[in-house]
């Protein structure tokens, strides 16, 4: 199980250093953590986390190599501060700079081109949810939003509903079972017929130390993509103890 931790444009730099610590002082393997850092961050947090099992990520990268884009930072920079990871697509993301999911395609591509793994988020909005097209608008930007090219093994997906980011609402075990049985179907499908074995599907929206187990012990459940409870290090903890334990059992049930 992975559980990613999306910090956003949060805490202080002097908080993130004590969060990081509190995190690395906990033993939670076999989950992975990762650790989704502002760009400014990610140098002071690879050099903090050396050693750790921790994996940095970034939360964002442009799709250009590199060259006139003022403000933006390149997947090549990212890796250079010790990023091994980047979150595409996330619905801040979509919603405040208008990204669609060819664009997070192509950034997708230039990721997997520095050796980047990616996690590319999907997610309906409550409108389309309401009007019964949620399996459908996450499909179709699971289709636009992943490269063909990209390599086994380097793809996460983390299935987020909009409505339920941030708003202490989660979505139904039944609405999440339905929603990642019906990516996992579709992710072996690529158009040049490729299998894409072991895609990790991840839940975002309002996860805590409270609902994390049932969530985590459904079917294509893969772990979690944690926003406000992961600046708290003890629910984090939880949540990944949550995690821990669902491995656990399925390791004991095989
Ligand atoms: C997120 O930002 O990806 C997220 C899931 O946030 P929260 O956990 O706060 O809903």
């Amino acid at each position: 199980m992975i559980i990613a931790a999306n910090w956003k444009m949060n805490p202080s730099l002097k908080d993130a250093g004590g969060l990081a610590n509190a995190l690395n002082a906990k033993i939670v393997q076999p989950v992975t953590r990762i650790l989704l850092a502002p760009h400014t961050y990610l140098i002071p947090m690879s050099i903090r986390l050396q050693g750790s099992d921790i994996r940095l990520g970034g939360q964002d990268c442009h799709q250009a190599a590199d060259g006139a884009h003022t403000g933006d930072v390149s997947a090549a920079m990212l890796r250079d501060c010790g990023a091994s990871v980047v979150l595409l697509g996330h619905s801040e993301r979509r919603i405040n700079h208008g990204e669609k999911s060819r664009l997070v395609a192509e950034k997708a591509k230039q990721a997997i081109v520095h050796g980047m793994d990616v996690i590319v988020c999907l997610g309906e909005t409550l409108g389309e949810r309401h009007a019964g097209q949620a399996e459908q608008v996450v499909i179709d930007q699971l289709r636009a939003s992943v490269p063909d090219e990209i390599p086994r093994g380097q793809l996460m997906i983390a299935y987020e509903p909009v409505w339920a980011i941030g708003t202490g609402e989660v979505a139904s075990l039944a609405d999440i079972a339905a929603m990642h049985d019906a990516i996992a179907s579709e992710l072996p499908k690529n158009q040049r017929g490729d299998i894409i074995p072991n895609v990790p599907i991840l839940y975002g929206g309002s996860v805590n130390a409270e609902n994390a187990a049932s969530i985590f012990s459904l079917d294509n459940v893969g772990g979690g993509l944690i926003g406000g409870a992961s600046l708290d290090a003890e629910a984090f903890d939880l949540i990944c103890e949550s995690a821990r334990s669902q491995m656990l059992k399925s390791e004991f049930v095989k």
